[in-house]
């Protein structure tokens, strides 16, 4: 009988509040100099009292309604006491018996839970021989979602955390980037040949998808490996190193026991469904449409999966195609092209710093890929002439006909282009004309270079026979 593997995931996301969780420092993790956001409160000097950020709390709550969560009528903070450097109270502060939210669904897997709990502070151990800490992140809101473990390989717990940082980002809670930490994945492998489940291990330190993907497929293999050996999985805690390709052991796992968790005395109760800004009406009124929805919408005008996911992917994008679609144009044929070029060459362009969307108006990129839809302008003079559009003032289309790229597709327009084409290549017109069919399309290719890609390339290549065949 073969193996079943078993994945249950962890989430971290920095929730993007404008101050930490329980003071007014300002919550600016990445880019500020170090120790620069610290306070009494988030430096856990006796005497200093944490209070709630009401704006994290609502941003986990609008979160439970995005994937039909339970939210709790009550809820607490409680203490996590373990010491660590890293840590300055000696606790953390976090949630145990009354989580924010309950239940949900995400791409079909379930969802246990979703907590807010603060950050802790980043120790650094490569600055010379002593470690040093930065209490930036100390008391950052950092939301924890634990799924069921109901995801049985590799690639759909990374599809998971996919469509998890695209539903933060929709919902402007987080920027969830992996690479800087804003969003960490923490993954709980089993492997069983039976019902029921086998030990489970918790790999860390993983900040990419592809690492997700990468750790959860080697830990698999390691853990049949032993058990076919006869050999026994052991409950524990392991790092992920991108390097070398594979999972270390850490430390052995601790159990909640270990952290004495209580209610934190200094802290308010609170009654999560007696306060009005709570309120699932309110959350509603602020709530953006959300990716399943819009991934419907957009199949439905006839965007291609490809084009849906590069789009939802870039919320600039997202917004200048919804621009496009509900504030200039609103045919589907023109929503379509535009998807193509915003996500093909508008993309590429935008790779390179010269270029950025906001300078490229909407109301002349439409006319762009209207130009090309009556096809008043061929592709290729579509992709020279869009670069010319970023802070341009001239509209394409007066552009297109100053330099003579308007399409030819007048027969009479292009007689003076095929009478060149016949005088400067004797040898390719004998060739045609001794049968070999295939040497027209050397024609057109050299007729389109003449025009600057103004010739339809249809009219030109019937142009051409019919002149050779006289
Ligand atoms: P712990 O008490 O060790 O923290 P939990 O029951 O809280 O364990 O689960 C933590 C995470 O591990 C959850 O995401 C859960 O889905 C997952 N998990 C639990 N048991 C298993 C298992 N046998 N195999 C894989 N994942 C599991
Ligand atoms: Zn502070
Ligand atoms: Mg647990």
């Amino acid at each position: 009988m073969s193996y079943t593997s078993t994945i249950g995931l962890e989430v971290h996301a920095e929730l993007n509040t404008k101050s930490k969780m329980f003071c007014g420092c300002k919550n600016e993790p990445h880019d500020s100099e170090v120790n620069a956001n610290v306070c009494p409160v988030c430096m856990a000097h006796p005497g200093t009292l944490p209070v709630p950020n009401k704006k994290a709390i609502e941003m986990v709550l609008l979160f439970g309604r995005a994937v039909g969560a339970t939210p709790a009528d009550f809820s607490e903070f409680d203490r996590k006491n373990y010491f660590y450097p890293d840590i300055p109270k000696a606790y953390q502060i976090s949630q145990y018996a009354y989580p924010f939210l309950t239940g949900g669904k995400l791409q079909s897997v379930e969802l246990t839970r979703v907590h807010l709990e603060e950050d802790t502070a980043r120790s650094q151990h490569d600055k010379g021989s002593e470690s040093l800490v930065d209490f930036n992140r100390a008391g950052v809101p950092l939301m924890e979602l634990v799924t069921e473990p109901v995801i049985h390989d590799a690639e759909s717990a990374g599809n998971f955390a996919r469509e998890l940082q695209l539903l933060l980002r929709t919902l402007k809670i987080s920027t969830a980037n992996m690479e800087k930490g804003e969003m960490r994945v923490e993954a709980n492998i089993s492997v069983s040949k039976t019902a029921e489940f086998g030990t489970k291990v918790e790999v860390k330190n993983i900040n990419s998808f592809k690492a997700v993907e990468s750790a959860i497929e080697y830990e698999i293999k390691r853990q049949i490996d032993l058990l076919e050996s006869g050999e026994e999985v052991s409950q524990e805690t392991r790092g992920w190193d991108a390097e070398k390709s594979k999972t270390f052991s850490q430390r052995s796992k601790e159990t909640a026991k270990d952290y004495r968790y209580f209610p934190d005395p200094d802290i308010a109760k609170i009654q999560v469904s007696k306060e009005p800004s709570f309120e699932p009406s309110r959350l509603d009124d602020i709530m953006p449409e959300l990716p399943s929805n819009k991934r419907l919408s957009y199949s439905n005008l006839g965007l291609t999966s490809t084009s849906i996911e590069v789009i939802l992917a870039d919320s600039r994008l997202d917004d200048y195609f919804m621009t496009v679609y509900t504030q200039v144009s609103s045919s589907p044929t023109i929503a379509k092209l535009a998807a193509n070029y915003l996500t093909s060459d508008v993309v590429s362009l935008l790779n390179d710093d010269a270029y950025s969307i906001e300078t490229l108006q909407v109301e002349h990129f439409v006319e762009l890929v209207q130009l090309v839809d009556t096809n008043k302008i061929g592709s290729r003079v579509a992709k020279d002439l869009l670069p010319e559009l970023f802070g341009a003032t001239a509209t394409p289309e007066a552009i297109a006909t100053e330099k003579g790229l308007l399409q030819m597709s007048d027969a009479s327009e292009l007689v003076s282009i095929i009478e060149q084409l016949i005088a400067d290549n004797p040898e390719v017109v004998q060739q045609y004309l001794a049968g070999k069919e295939a040497s027209i399309q050397f024609l057109v290719g050299q007729g389109m270079k003449l025009s600057k890609g103004a010739a339809n390339p249809q009219t030109l290549r019937d142009e051409i026979a019919k002149k050779l065949a006289v």
